[in-house]
């Protein structure tokens, strides 16, 4: 396994691969977890070659956010990512990747950026496709891998992928769960063990809100809303940054309850900032996630 840490370099293995060879790409902001290695088990068995790249992108975190205390542990990863079969990872330092003369960003508009996670952290969406089309752009790979988990991100590195014509094709694996229901996540390391048992309130809340569904399916979403908000009101650790019945492509509200739809959630537990979310499909069946065992 390769661990490249300059553009220069990526480049030049990239260059060693046949024309027409397959190569898969993971981003990534390790400390990785076994979500993170469904992606990757399922890039090693579609592609010749994968590449894992493992950055915590600055310019997608807010002044105020976890960017200095984000879990690391790169010998970890490493090892994690050596016994799946990966080819090279890709570990460049910010000023690899943005040096002084950096000036150009990739600005998604529109309900896409602007609303939930938009919302709640701007301008991340506009650190999350620069970052991407830059690996996309150095990695140059026929697939690459992301986690339904953060949906909103899916949604958006569509339409960069639709808007600016990238020859790349785009994988979507469900969400990870631990035992309890729990989406894994690297910030749930941020957790208490009591914490940890209070995290469980983001998965509660979604499963009430599609039995909400269930029930009301003719009433509006605000009824969903509400069941989704009752459950996280009942948990004293936990804080409510939104829960939303969203349009999953566009990610603007719903103003009736047909699918597809996305229930989306965010909430603090203790200092953690954790999302979470069930897809509604246009079929009618629900993506809740993979609960591990
Ligand atoms: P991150 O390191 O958090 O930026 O995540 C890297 C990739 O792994 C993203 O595409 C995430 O959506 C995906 N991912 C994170 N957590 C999970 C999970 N629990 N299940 C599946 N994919 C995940």
């Amino acid at each position: 396994m390769d661990v490249i840490t300059t553009v220069q370099e990526m480049r030049r293995w990239r260059a060693g691969w046949p024309l027409g060879a397959s190569v898969g790409l993971v981003p990534t902001m390790g400390y990785l977890h076994e979500g993170h290695l469904s992606l990757v088990r399922r890039a090693c068995a579609e592609n010749e070659g994968v590449v894992v790249s493992i950055f915590v992108n600055p310019i997608q975190f807010g002044a105020h956010e976890d960017l200095e205390r984000y879990p690391r542990d790169l010998p970890r990863d490493l090892r994690l990512l050596e016994a799946q079969g990966v080819h090279a990872v890709f570990v460049p330092t910010a000023a690899e990747m943005y040096p002084p003369k950096f000036i150009t960003y990739v600005e998604p508009s529109g309900p896409l950026a602007s609303e939930a996670e938009g919302a709640s952290r701007p301008g991340h969406f506009r650190g999350v496709a620069t970052v991407v089309l830059k690996l996309l752009n150095l990695v140059q790979p026929q697939r690459a891998y992301f986690g339904q988990k953060d949906a909103q991100q899916v949604a958006v590195i569509k339409a960069l992928v639709a808007d600016l014509n990238l020859p790349v094709e785009l994988v979507v694996m469900p969400t990870l769960r631990e035992p309890d229901g729990l989406a894994m996540s690297s910030r749930n390391s941020y957790l208490s063990p009591q914490g940890r048992r209070a995290a469980t309130v983001l998965y509660r809340a979604l499963l009430a809100g599609k039995t909400a569904y269930e029930q009301y399916q003719s009433e509006d979403p605000a009824a969903i809303q509400r069941a989704m908000s009752e459950v996280v009101a009942s948990e004293p650790l936990a804080r409510l940054d939104y829960a939303d019945v969203r349009d999953p492509g566009t990610f603007e509200p719903l103003e009736r309850l047909r699918p597809p739809a996305l229930l989306a959630i965010a909430a603090f537990v203790e200092r953690a900032r954790l999302i979470d979310n069930f897809l509604l499909r246009a079929d009618g069946t629900w993506e809740t996630g993979i609960i591990a065992s």
